[in-house]
């Protein structure tokens, strides 16, 4: 089994590299140059129970890209020459500026085994580091060393033999260097995917990152193959201005920025001691941000802050936008004549988009936010101390990310939300991630609970969010630990929280941030929700009344003695004739099943439109109580209808509001799932799972309500 292993020291200048060269080969060693650069190369050999070991020393480097020979030639050592095992000798007493390198090599996915050197120096510094904490963060062997006086060595040859025994395949790590620079990596990595990634042993994403960083040798490899050229270099362009427009700086040091808060989340968790630690001033204001105490302390109130905000900001354009879609409404129908044609224009189109549109400005503001704390770095330090909660039930750092996205922060979508479930490594925990992010207060979700909170919570609208903010939060906990001691039962992988620099973000940054994903949630009301809103309509207008029911009708409104009681009657029409629909006659079937919820058959109807998407739920309700609306001179907002209506009260609201905060997650949340779980059976599960979580919530709300005597 003894075949000849090579290992390759890499590491900062003055790590000691030479020194654990010396220790390890002894005098059996050689010296010689790289070919064409005046580099120093350096080879040894050494005997482990028998069996010969080559050992290389790299050129010492702070980084592995393209700016001097000597990164050059470590780099292309590596990647050409594929050693078994790389050595990374880091300067303990050094360790935050000496894990760059090691963040990069981890990056590039070499085999790697982590030479802590020079522990002596530390610790006469004061700094004691936790060595098998580091290794489990890094996910690789760390010896503690002190190359000058030999302590360590056998150890650390013994981990890079084991290591290079156990066949390791390169594994490139993939950290986040914040939504711009990863989305454009990911669309850069998707062109390179291939031939090109296997022609160079190198994966894609590395390929794709590179680009981003402007590396001229990476960017020349992709320029041999010019068709490929020609369509990844445009796309690389685009991102890096996007990147400079929002971010008001280069790719390469908001990269550079990110790594540095990988590297920060790992100093902060390993350093015993931070004496001696310097502090600038993004680690001061980590001091009170993080703080076990003071950081959710101020995080409370930072999301309190926005609720208050966001309503305080979008309450004149929310009226502003409801008062024009009235408008809009009143004067086609003052235009067409009444038939089916003025009932899909007005009931279908405008009252159905108009619904959902009219919370565009406050969705709007919650964007801008998300865009404020993401920008700024916050949105790190929010992962950061919601971490130690996380893993109480189950979950990763990393799953933040994702839960935020998905609407932990109400405004998100659970589509990217999934998405965001890759950055972890952990199968188990990834796909507790994905099913919990369903539970989430998801953009869509949040016009539902701005419509009841206005018709039934008017005096406390902050608050209420802020409430439903919790509960979302309490249950999408319950649920994943519920999965995690059941169905998805695992050990948990260690893992880094990112902690980037804090940035003062741009004005301008802020603004395209807010309006990409403004306009994403635009473009989901024009195009599927106006499809759905038409079938919705359509199954509410059809079959109808037959003639000699009108005709029916229409006399005993003729015969009516006063105008109140005709419009009663005009309106107890209209009910009829929704009820006598397709979908009214659906929506009556579930009430068997919704009544101890609480919830009437026109609810059933918007429940169920609400599973292909969950603004459908405000825009058929919009059309199910605007075809009962007869005051044609003053319409009221749909919130003022529901607030009248009858069968309505705020337990009733509240059920309500905490069955479409759980139940079912809308089709392109479920194609999502399917995607990234690899079929169709983790999204019926989640359908089925949160359903009827959903419903046993509700239930226990409303009958729970009505014993209070509540209703
Ligand atoms: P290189 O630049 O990475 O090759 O580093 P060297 O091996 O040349 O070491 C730089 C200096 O650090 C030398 O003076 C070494 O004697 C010293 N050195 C190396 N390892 C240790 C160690 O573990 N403890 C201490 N105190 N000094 C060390
Ligand atoms: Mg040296």
């Amino acid at each position: 089994m003894s075949r000849p292993l090579t290992i390759a020291l890499a590491g900062n200048p003055n790590a000691g590299k030479t020194s654990v060269f010396n220790a390890l080969t002894g005098a059996r060693q050689h010296v010689g140059n790289y070919p064409g650069v005046t580099v120093e190369y350096k080879e040894g050999s050494v005997q482990h129970h028998g069996r010969p070991v080559q050992v290389v020393d790299l050129p010492g480097t702070y980084s592995l890209t393209a700016y001097s020979p000597e990164e050059l030639v470590a780099r292309n050592y590596l990647i050409g020459q594929r050693p078994d095992v790389v050595v990374d000798v880091v300067d303990a007493s050094n360790l935050e500026r000496n894990l760059y390198l090691t963040v990069q090599l981890m990056e590039l996915g070499v085999p790697l085994v982590v030479c802590l050197n020079m522990v002596d120096v530390a610790e006469a510094k004061g700094l004691k580091i936790d060595a098998a904490k580091l290794s489990r963060m890094l996910g690789a062997p760390v010896v503690p060393t002190v190359a000058r006086s030999g302590r360590g060595m056998d150890e650390l040859l013994q981990a890079a033999v084991e290591l290079a025994d156990s066949d390791p395949e390169w594994t490139p790590l993939e950290i986040s260097y914040g939504t711009d620079v990863d989305q454009g990596a990911a669309e850069v990595s998707a062109l390179l995917q291939g031939p090109q990634e296997r022609r160079g042993l190198l994966s894609a994403h590395w390929l794709a990152v590179k680009c981003l960083e402007g590396d001229q040798e990476v960017i020349a490899h992709v320029e041999q193959t010019p068709e490929l050229a020609e369509r990844v270099l445009p796309v690389c362009r685009r991102v890096a201005s996007h990147v400079r427009s929002t971010m008001d700086d280069e790719p390469e040091s908001v990269i550079a920025d990110y790594r540095y808060g990988f590297i920060m989340g790992i100093t902060r968790q390993v350093m015993v001691s931070e004496r001696e630690m310097r502090m600038d001033f993004s680690d001061k204001l980590d001091k009170v941000l993080t703080h076990r105490l003071a950081g959710p302390l101020f995080l409370f109130a930072v999301l309190y802050a926005i609720y208050e905000f966001v309503f305080w900001a979008s309450a004149s354009p929310v009226v502003w936008f409801e008062k024009f879609f009235g408008w809009l409404g009143g004067a086609v129908s003052a235009v067409l004549p009444e038939g089916v044609l003025r009932s899909l224009i007005v009931s279908g189109v405008i009252d159905g988009v108009g619904g959902v549109l009219g919370f565009a400005p406050l969705i709007a503001f919650m964007f801008f936010a998300i865009a404020i704390m993401e920008d700024s770095g916050y949105m790190a330090r929010v992962a950061y101390i919601m971490d130690r909660v996380l893993r109480i039930f189950g979950l990763h750092g990393n799953s933040v990310m994702a839960l935020i996205v998905g609407g932990g922060i109400s405004g998100g979508c659970a589509v990217p939300g999934v998405m965001a479930a890759r950055t972890l490594k952990d199968p188990k925990a990834r796909l507790a991630t994905i099913l919990t992010v369903p539970f989430m207060n998801c953009g869509a979700k949040l016009p539902v609970f701005s419509l009841l909170i206005a018709a039934f919570f008017a005096r406390h609208q902050a608050e209420m969010l802020f409430v439903l903010t919790l509960i979302s939060w309490g249950l999408g906990l319950l649920a994943a630990k519920l999965l995690r001691v059941t169905v998805l039962k695992g050990e948990q992988a260690p893992f880094v929280m990112e902690l980037p620099p804090y940035r003062a973000p741009t004005l301008k940054g802020l603004v395209i941030h807010t309006w990409e994903r403004t306009w994403q949630y635009v473009k989901k009301a024009g195009t599927m929700i106006l499809g759905v809103s038409i079938l919705m309509w359509a199954a509410m207008s059809f079959p109808g009344l037959d003639a000699s029911q009108d005709a029916a009708w229409q006399a005993r409104m003729n015969a009516a003695p006063t105008p109140a009681a005709r419009s009663e009657l005009a309106s107890a029409r209209a009910s009829a004739e929704l009820a006598g629909t397709l979908a009214g006659q659906a929506g009556q079937a579930l009430t068997v099943i919704t009544a101890p919820l609480g919830f009437d058959w026109r609810t059933n109807v918007a429940l169920v439109g609400g599973f292909a998407a969950k603004e459908v739920i405000v825009s058929t309700m919009g059309v199910a109580y605007s075809l009962g609306e007869v005051d044609t001179e003053h319409p009221a907002s749909l919130s003022q209808r529901l607030a009248r209506e009858p069968g309505w009260s705020p337990l009733a609201a509240f059920a309500l509001m905490v069955f479409v905060m759980v139940y079912a997650p809308c089709v392109a949340t479920l194609v999502m799932i399917r995607k990234e779980t690899g079929g169709w059976g983790w999204a019926m599960f989640s359908l089925a799972y949160n359903t009827l979580i959903a419903y046993a919530l509700a239930l226990a709300v409303y009958q729970g309500g009505l014993l209070l005597g509540l209703g």
